[in-house]
């Protein structure tokens, strides 16, 4: 069952307990009230037509010591005739409850007279076929005879009028369940509605739109619940972006992969064969003796770049202060028999908080492209200075520099730009990918600037423990 209907039976079913609670609480106070007005009139007009009887019999000549009954039925005839409505039911009986007069119409059994006494009036409401009466019972002092006078006062207009206020409070019973339904049935659709915006869009997202967020028509606790649903779905979109991408990173990767392998392993099984299957002069034999050789150099080079970047996906940061001067030392070390480039460096001192062998490896790359790409001689500077956020190390050439739209993929595995002349010089498209990787471990990452023609900058930003200055 749908909650807004939960919601709509729930109070109807509150709401005819109060309605018929209250009714009926009502409808019986208005009749007690009556009754009790009535009976209090039923017994005042007892007495009064008691009262009567007593004079009567005060009048009665003083031939008689002892008021005969003859006298009693008499007077009670009278007594009978003066009621307003055709007559009074009464019922006259004498010291020991025998009954001297009773009036046509006087249905009453005996029950009172027992209860009453010289002293008691007594009272009941009773029902003579369709009718309700108020009996009352009284005794008088009839000269020296002590009698007893019921009458009968019909309350049959008080039991009407509760049937009457039973049967209206019905209908408006009824009457305002219905309207409070039509009422409630709006109020219940409009507090659910951010519920159904919920489950939409739960079924959409069920159903692959990442992208379709439920909106937010409240500020009470619906309303947070939705705030706190989108919040979710953003970060799942968030996350099936990042695995999509993923996925796809790493089918790019197989792809390049394996077309990386095929091109050297064909030339190698291809001059193998030769050597194997014709008898080739010397020189020839030589020739592709090293052609299997370097193809074989450039496969082994490759397995080792990726096993590189293989070991710095995975390896924990273990950063440590390094001297800025001292991987400066190095890189003029290593590089100071490539004659052919005029490579400078110059750096303000500083302590770094970073892997020294792995920074190292960044840098021993960038400036190895940095040589690739420019002419014999050309200027390469490596510096370092300490900037805002950390220590900036950048690689400057004025070589051959990047096409922009190529800019952002070449730190992808196995992309280069010019395939063969990349190729010619050694390079498998992995150096890149891997400073990326190492400068991952570090909090940081590869900035490019180049223009085509003009040269390349490669830079990044390294933590910083503590600085100094020094000038080379
Ligand atoms: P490779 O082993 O080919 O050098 P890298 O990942 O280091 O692989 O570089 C990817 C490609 O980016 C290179 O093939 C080259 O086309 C381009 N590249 C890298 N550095 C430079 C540079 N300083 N100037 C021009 N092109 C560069």
């Amino acid at each position: 069952m749908k909650f807004s209907i939960k919601l709509v039976l729930s109070t109807m079913i509150v709401l005819a307990l109060a309605l018929g609670f209250s009714g009926f609480y009502f409808v019986n106070y208005v009749f007690e009230t009556s009754l009790d007005r009535d009976v209090g009139q039923a017994l005042d007009e007892s007495s009064i037509l008691g009262f009567a009887f007593e004079t009567a019999a005060l009048n009665v000549p003083l031939k008689y010591s002892v008021l005969p009954d003859s006298v009693v039925e008499e007077i009670a005839s009278k007594l009978e005739m003066g009621g307003q409505s055709g007559g009074r039911l009464l019922r006259i009986a004498d010291e020991e409850k025998n009954i001297l007069y009773t009036s046509d119409g006087f249905t009453a059994d005996e029950g009172l007279l027992p209860q009453t006494d010289q002293h008691t009036k007594s009272y009941r409401v009773i029902r003579a076929q369709d009718d309700y009466y108020v009996h009352t019972c009284v005794s008088i002092n009839a000269l020296d005879r002590i009698l007893y006078l019921e009458t009968m006062k019909s309350v049959t207009e008080v039991f009407t009028e509760r049937a009457l206020g039973f049967s209206l409070y019905r209908k408006v019973t009824v009457v305002m369940l219905l309207t409070g339904m039509v009422i409630m049935l709006f109020i219940a659709s409009l507090l659910t509605k951010p519920i159904r915006l919920l489950t939409k869009a739960t079924k959409r997202m069920a159903a692959g739109d990442y992208t379709y967020r439920a909106r937010q028509i409240s500020r009470d606790e619906l309303g947070q619940l939705t705030r706190d649903f989108n919040r979710m779905a953003n970060a799942l979109e968030e996350n099936i972006c990042m695995l999509e991408e993923e996925i796809e990173a790493r089918e790019e990767f197989m792809g390049a992969f394996a077309h990386e392998l095929k091109t050297p392993l064909t030339a190698i099984i291809g001059y193998a064969d030769m050597l194997r299957s014709h008898k080739m002069d010397e020189e020839k034999s030589i020739m592709s003796a090293n052609y299997i050789y370097t193809e074989g150099k450039r496969l082994e080079a490759m397995s080792f770049r990726l096993l590189d970047i293989i070991v710095a996906k995975q390896e924990e940061a273990d950063l440590q202060e390094t001297s800025v001067g001292e991987l400066f030392e190095y890189l003029r070390e290593m590089f100071a028999e490539k004659k052919e480039m005029d490579i400078r460096f110059a750096h303000e001192e500083a302590v770094v908080w970073v892997e020294a062998n792995l920074i190292k490896t960044v840098l021993v790359n960038l400036i190895d492209n940095a040589c690739k790409a420019s002419e014999i001689n050309g200027v390469i500077e490596v510096t370092g200075q300490a900037v805002n956020d950390g220590y900036r190390i950048a690689v400057r050439d004025y070589g051959i520099g990047i096409p922009e739209a190529e800019q952002h993929k070449i730190v992808k595995a196995f992309y280069m730009v010019d395939k063969s002349r990349a190729r010619s010089k050694n390079g498998a498209g992995l150096g890149l990918a891997l400073c990326a990787e190492i400068l991952k471990i570090h909090h940081s990452e590869l900035q490019i600037e180049s223009k085509e023609g003009e040269g390349s900058c490669f830079s990044f930003i390294l933590p910083v423990e503590n600085r100094g200055t020094y000038e080379e």
